[in-house]
């Protein structure tokens, strides 16, 4: 494997081979200078893979190491999938950040909420506008796509162009924000494109999208036939939605109150960057205390059956203010992120349980997708028409079926994994060399390694509980008084097998050697191994073991 020592690279750190957790890379080497440019830096949610951690990003240690050439991270939209992790990895790449108003303003929040608000320059950058960044000259081209300002990036390089579509789908009338730039794409093919870089999360679904114009119907003749109280959930970084969902409120005489910290993050964001302007303010909690039931309707956060969340609360009648019963109806405008199935039907059941009739998308046109179908996909490709095609944005399948119509379309096509460099120009479009990764857990405050110590014992400990051991010995290693066992998350303290446990550990420390007593370590080791042979076999079990060595 030779290295270009001059030319274009391409890297992703995250997104490749799954959906979130979005890094990109790419790599200039030009006049003897090496410099480097990061599209999005995203969060995924761990679902049911991972239960030890729930929130997850690529490890930046790559990146990090060469921090000094990275001009610039630029944020395709506003999702958390391709900017959530900027609040937490930014201290390991201490560049300068490029966002439209709206990425911005979310970004702003996030940053401010981290107390890195000071620190982190970020450009704003207006829509569809062409801008610099180091050596790269750069474009954002206009899409649609359910977060507002979503905009592909297209690189020109002294190697070629190359087209970042981002998130994005074909919508002839997105209600808000402009159409995608169709014109431009073509007028980029026509300029000629080396590469496009792209969205495969709805690549096998036929035919072309649906439009959220068709959902503002839908939504308007099903909250017109309800009666009762109305709780919409959707995600709180849609504007368009949130606007639908607004105005087919009002259609039926109901004024809009919004409930969950992050849809009041998303109003200020929006209305600060000009959307919602023919909408009254929404009403808060308090606002709404005297309004009828039938002339109110609640957007609340929670389609994702997060536990915090306004629904959550609402749906185990544990919410300060807001009780919902027989007779009111919960619209979920909204699909299920894959991983999060249970936790949405676990909010569903607490909602029928109480009498509240659920409505989803299986009921009515009440959610469509952002992203670009196949229908779409094979679109773009007749105006981009890129020599070659990378998918990204998607598990396998999503990938192989985006890799079929590229193909379809007369592009050739690379399929990467996280980590993969692939050289773009000039020379062979190939996988030059690979750059180590990894996912990094978000534990509370801090940043963990998903394959370091700490997580690798909580994964045993969730799934074989605990076994701690703790005794005292006098200086020459004898031991003194009785041993204690506990094991959390594995037996009772008063489960006759912990007392078996307990006496077959104290008879195997008494037959630790002499010479094995004088030193702590080899005492503990030696005890660890006396503790694992008295739990046995009988609980059919390997759990974390440990052991306290006191020597008083
Ligand atoms: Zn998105
Ligand atoms: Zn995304």
């Amino acid at each position: 494997m030779t290295e270009q020592k001059e030319g274009l690279a391409y890297l992703p750190l995250g997104g490749t081979g799954e959906i979130g957790m979005n890094f990109n890379l790419y790599r200039l080497r030009h006049e003897g200078e090496e410099t480097w440019l990061a599209i999005d830096c995203g969060i995924g949610f761990s679902g049911n893979d991972t239960p030890e951690a729930e929130v997850l990003m690529a490890d930046p240690t790559f990146i990090a190491e060469r921090r000094d050439r990275l001009c610039g991270l630029v944020i395709t939209h506003a999702h958390e999938d391709h900017l959530g992790a900027i609040a937490h990895l930014w201290p390991y790449l201490q560049c300068p950040v490029y966002a439209t108003p709206f990425a911005a303003a979310v970004l702003r929040r996030k940053l401010t909420e981290a107390y890195l608000n000071n620190q982190v320059v970020i450009h704003v950058i207006r829509p569809a506008s062409r801008f610099e960044v180091g050596p790269f000259d750069l474009q954002f081209v206009s899409v649609t796509h359910s977060a507002a300002e979503s905009q592909a990036v297209a690189l020109r390089t002294p190697y070629g162009l190359v087209v970042h579509t981002g998130d994005w789908k074909l919508d002839p009338n997105p209600l808000v924000g402009p159409v995608t730039d169709l014109d431009t794409f073509k007028a980029l093919g026509d300029e000629g494109v080396l590469a496009m870089v792209g969205d495969s999360t709805n690549s096998m679904k036929e035919g072309p999208s649906q439009s959220e114009a068709d959902v503002r119907i839908g939504l308007t003749e099903m909250i017109a036939s309800l009666e009762g109280r109305i709780a919409v959930t959707c995600f709180a970084s849609n504007v368009a939605r949130v606007e639908s969902i607004a105005k087919a409120a009002r259609a039926s005489g109901r004024e809009v109150m919004i409930v969950g910290r992050s849809l009041r993050n998303l109003e200020t964001a929006a209305r600060e960057c000009g959307y919602f302007t023919d909408l009254p303010p929404f009403l808060t909690e308090y606002d709404a205390q005297n309004i009828e039931d039938d002339n109110l309707l609640m957007i609340v956060t929670g389609s994702q059956g997060e536990a915090r969340s306004a629904l959550s609360r609402i749906a185990s009648d544990t919410h300060s203010t807001i009780s919902l019963g027989e007779g009111d109806t919960v619209i979920y405008s909204s699909r299920v992120i894959p991983g999060n199935e249970q936790a949405v039907m676990t909010v569903q059941d607490n909602l029928t349980r109480r009498g509240v009739r659920v409505l989803t998308d299986k009921d009515g046109t009440v959610h469509v997708s952002g992203h670009a179908t196949g229908g779409d996909i094979s679109h773009l490709y007749s105006l981009v028409r890129p020599q070659y095609s990378i998918p990204t944005h998607g598990e396998w399948r999503h990938l192989t079926a985006h890799a079929a119509l590229a193909h379809e379309a007369g592009s050739q096509v690379v399929l990467l994994e996280d980590g993969d460099i692939l050289n773009l120009a000039p020379g062979e479009v190939k996988v030059v060399d690979t750059a180590p990764t990894g996912r990094w857990a978000l534990d509370g405050g801090r940043l963990l390694p998903m394959t370091g110590g700490v997580l690798a014992a909580r994964r045993r400990m969730l799934f074989n509980g605990v076994v701690l051991a703790s005794f005292a010995v006098d200086e020459e290693g004898y031991v003194i008084g009785e041993p204690r066992i506990s094991a959390p998350g594995l037996l009772e303290s008063e489960d006759p097998e912990s007392m078996r446990i307990c006496e077959e550990f104290s008879y195997a420390i008494d037959e630790i050697p002499d010479e094995l007593r004088q030193d702590d370590l080899s005492f503990r080791n030696a005890a660890r191994t006396a503790l694992r042979r008295a739990l046995g076999r009988k609980l059919q079990k390997r759990p974390l073991v440990d052991v306290h060595l006191l020597r008083v």
